[in-house]
C-alpha cells in the first residue's frame, strides 16, 4: 500500500457480456489468495451481480447507495468472503434509478475506501453514461476486458478513447475467452493480432473454460479450482497486478512476451 492508500482498479470493456464481473471477481479472490486486502466494489446499479459470483447475495443488508446516502457506515455495507482472507464485497443497490450516485460522491466514499484496503476493484457497468463516469472517476489503472472478436475490439478502442477523456491513461489489456483450437484454424484473431490493433499492453489472457460456468452456477470463483486453466491464468493477473514477473501460461504464448512490462 502507498502512503495514500491502495490501488484502484476498474474492470471495464466496450462491448458487454465479455466477462468483467467473472474477472473482477476471480482478479479480487486471487489477490486475496496473495495476501491483499482487497475491495470488490459493484457500482452496476440495477443490476449487481457479483454478489452472485461469490454467492454471497443472501447476506447483503445495506449497499453502496446506503453507504454514500449516510443510511449506514461502511463497515455496515462491508461483507466478507468467508473463503478468501481479506476479500470483502461492497453490493451494488437495486435501486432501478441509475442515476442516484454521482462521480463527486464516488470519488468521496473511494478516498475513504484506499485507506482501509490494497486493492479497489471496481466492476465496471455496460454502457457509456453515468454509471461509466462513476466506476472511472477515482481509478488509478483500467483493466480493458475483451474476447478475441472483432466487435469486442472495436469496442475496447472506443473505451481506450473514453478513459483519456476520463484523464485515466494507465489501461492494460485482459484477453477473455481465448479458443487456442480456433485460432489455429485461423477462425479467431490471436493473441499478437489483438495487441496490435489496440497498442496497449498485455496484463493476461484467460482461456475459454466451461469451470467458469460451472463455478458461477456453485458460487464459486474459479481461481478456487486449482487444476482449471482460467483460474491459473487469473492468478497470473493478480501476480503481474502486484508487479512480479509471470511468463504466460503454455497456450498463451507464441512471440508476446516482447509486449510486458512490469507494472
Ligand atoms: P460481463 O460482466 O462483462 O457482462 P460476465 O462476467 O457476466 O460478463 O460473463 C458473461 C458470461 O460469460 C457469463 O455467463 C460467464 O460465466 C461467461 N464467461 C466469462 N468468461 C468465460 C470464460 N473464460 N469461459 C467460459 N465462459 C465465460
Ligand atoms: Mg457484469
Amino acid at each position: 500500500m502507498s502512503e495514500f492508500g491502495g490501488q484502484v482498479l476498474v474492470v471495464t470493456s466496450g462491448k458487454g457480456g465479455v466477462g468483467k464481473t467473472t474477472s473482477s471477481a476471480n482478479i479480487g479472490a486471487a489477490l486475496s489468495m496473495l495476501g491483499k486486502k482487497v475491495l470488490l466494489l459493484d457500482t452496476d446499479l440495477g443490476l449487481r451481480n457479483l454478489d452472485i459470483i461469490l454467492g454471497i447475495e443472501n447476506r447483503i443488508v445495506f449497499d453502496i447507495v446506503d453507504v454514500v446516502c449516510g443510511i449506514c457506515d461502511i463497515e455496515q455495507a462491508l461483507i466478507e468472503d468467508k473463503r478468501f482472507d481479506g476479500l470483502f464485497l461492497m453490493p451494488a443497490s437495486q435501486t432501478s434509478n441509475k442515476d442516484v450516485l454521482s462521480e463527486k460522491q464516488i470519488k468521496e466514499l473511494i478516498l475513504k475506501l484506499k485507506e482501509r484496503f490494497d486493492y479497489i476493484i471496481i466492476d465496471c457497468p455496460a454502457g457509456i453514461e453515468q454509471g461509466f463516469k462513476n466506476a472511472v472517476v477515482a481509478a488509478d489503472k483500467a483493466i480493458i476486458v475483451v474476447t478475441p472478436d472483432k466487435t469486442s475490439i472495436r469496442d475496447a478502442d472506443r473505451i481506450i478513447g473514453l478513459l483519456e477523456q476520463n484523464n485515466l491513461s494507465d489501461y492494460v489489456l485482459l484477453i477473455n475467452r481465448l479458443r487456442p483450437d480456433m485460432i489455429k484454424k485461423d477462425y479467431m484473431l490471436n493473441i499478437d493480432e489483438i495487441i496490435d490493433i489496440l497498442g496497449i499492453d498485455l496484463i493476461g489472457v484467460v482461456p475459454e473454460d466451461e469451470m467458469i460456468i460451472v463455478s458461477a452456477n456453485k458460487n464459486e470463483p474459479v481461481v478456487l479450482n486449482k487444476k482449471s486453466k482460467s483460474g491459473i491464468a487469473y492468478k497470473n493477473v493478480a501476480e503481474r497486478l502486484t508487479g512480479n514477473i509471470v511468463p504466460l501460461m503454455e497456450f498463451e504464448k507464441k512471440g508476446i512476451f516482447k509486449f510486458f512490462k512490469k507494472n
